[in-house]
């Protein structure tokens, strides 16, 4: 990566060794095949085992649930690896740190040891589903229904977008039991693929990150027994809101780490390419457009680590998560246009890493709570 000039100093020896084992697991693993996976719209799960047997998933879950207890550093060096590799196909961080937080402070026990250890091995794939197609932004409308009948619970609906969707046997379904009321009428359930009713429909065809899995979900009188509930009727509102800190900064993490790595690509781009008898990177225009994008970035940089220790400490508060996410990611996209303009006609190339990094930056200001919603929420602040 491109050497930034004010050191880091959020991670010790051991994360950066780990760093070693995460770089090298993204050379062998995943770069000789990414190109596939982008045609076939889906990693294999066979990685997710590999991935499972090096340790790299749900890695900050207790070891009594199959994780080694690490701290938020390990998963912040896990996304960043990627972003640096480029390779955004593998939907590990929303698996592990999205979905598996969710099953370990709002599970019971049982819950807990059912799926968590199987998670960290990559046998059971996970998944949220919050979104639905009349229902993204503004949560508290979602129309999927979990009615109790008996001792169990009937789920209807239909949600979207939803990221692992066809390769999830596990998801955190985001329902009614409750329709009459908003936010106190929503709950989660813990939905296993294959049961009847619970079907999968297409994957979708995206704008970018192709080798990632984002499926329609249908649920048609799906039952499941009153245990698959996470956490209490009514607080599903509630347990979405007390994880959005982290969750956020998990696109802020990746679209920093996306910048250093598009500048690197451009710097050596630039340096062997060659107009008028001279590099591309001896132009005043460029080196100036490089100076600004290595200058934000660096800014980026130093905020966003400090965001990182305070949310490793749980002292990172929602609105400057959502400071952290939106102006990363709108940094993201700004980075990835310059740094293309730079590549010529050669960065509109699918081939070159630039133009899928371009491509893929796009989704970042979209999810995860758009990046309007995220100055809704600071501007609550003021
Ligand atoms: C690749 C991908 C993966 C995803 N993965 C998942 C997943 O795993 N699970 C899941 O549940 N969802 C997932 N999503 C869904 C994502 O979180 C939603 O797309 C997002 O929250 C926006 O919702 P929406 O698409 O319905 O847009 P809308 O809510 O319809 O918004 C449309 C536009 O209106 C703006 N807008 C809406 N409300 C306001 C307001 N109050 N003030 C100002 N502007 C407003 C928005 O900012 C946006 O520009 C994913 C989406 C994508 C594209």
């Amino acid at each position: 990566m491109i050497e930034l000039a004010i050191p880091r100093t959020i991670f010790d020896d051991e994360h950066n060794q780990f760093r070693e084992s995460v770089r090298r697991f993204y050379e062998r693993e995943v770069a000789p095949h990414h190109a596939k996976w982008e045609e076939d719209g889906i990693v294999p799960r066979a990685l997710w085992k590999k991935a499972g047997e090096a340790g790299f998933l749900c890695a900050t879950m207790p070891e009594e649930y199959g994780g080694v207890g690490a701290d938020r550093m390990y998963s912040t060096i896990l996304m960043e690896e990627q972003s640096y590799a480029g390779f955004t196909g593998p939907g590990f961080s929303l698996h592990s740190d999205i979905v598996a937080p969710y099953i370990l402070n709002y599970g019971t026990e049982e819950q807990k040891k059912k799926w968590l250890p199987k998670m960290a091995s990559g046998d059971v794939i996970g998944a949220i589903a919050m979104t639905e197609p009349g229902a993204g932004s503004d949560l508290q409308g979602v129309k999927t229904t979990a009615i109790r009948d008996g001792d169990d619970f009937i789920i209807n609906g239909q949600k979207t977008f939803i990221t692992n969707g066809q390769n999830a046997d596990l998801v955190i379904v985001v329902a009614k039991t409750d329709p009459a009321q908003g936010a106190k009428g929503i709950s989660l359930f813990l939905v296993e693929a294959g049961l009847p009713g619970f079907t999968k429909g297409r994957n979708l065809d995206k704008l970018g990150m192709r080798a990632q899995d984002t499926s329609e979900l249908f649920f048609a009188d799906v039952r499941v027994p009153a245990d698959a509930m996470l956490g209490g009727q009514g607080q599903g509102f509630y347990m979405l809101m007390q994880e959005l800190a982290w969750e956020r900064m998990q696109i802020a993490i990746m679209a920093v780490a996306a910048c250093e790595a598009m500048l690197k690509w451009t710097v050596d781009y630039t340096r062997e390419r060659k107009a008028f008898g001279k590099s591309i990177l001896d132009f005043q225009n460029t080196r100036f457009e490089l100076a600004e994008i290595k200058t934000e970035t660096q800014i980026a940089r130093v905020f966003l680590d400090k965001c990182v220790e305070l949310v490793a400490q749980n002292k990172l508060d929602v609105a400057t998560a959502a400071m952290a996410k939106y102006w990363c990611s709108d940094l993201q996209n700004k980075v990835a246009d310059r740094c293309l303009q730079l590549h010529g006609g050669y960065g509109f190339m699918w081939e070159y890493p630039i133009s899928r990094a371009y491509a893929d930056a796009r989704v970042q200001r979209i999810y995860g709570g758009t990046n309007e919603i995220m100055k809704e929420l600071i501007g609550r602040t003021l």
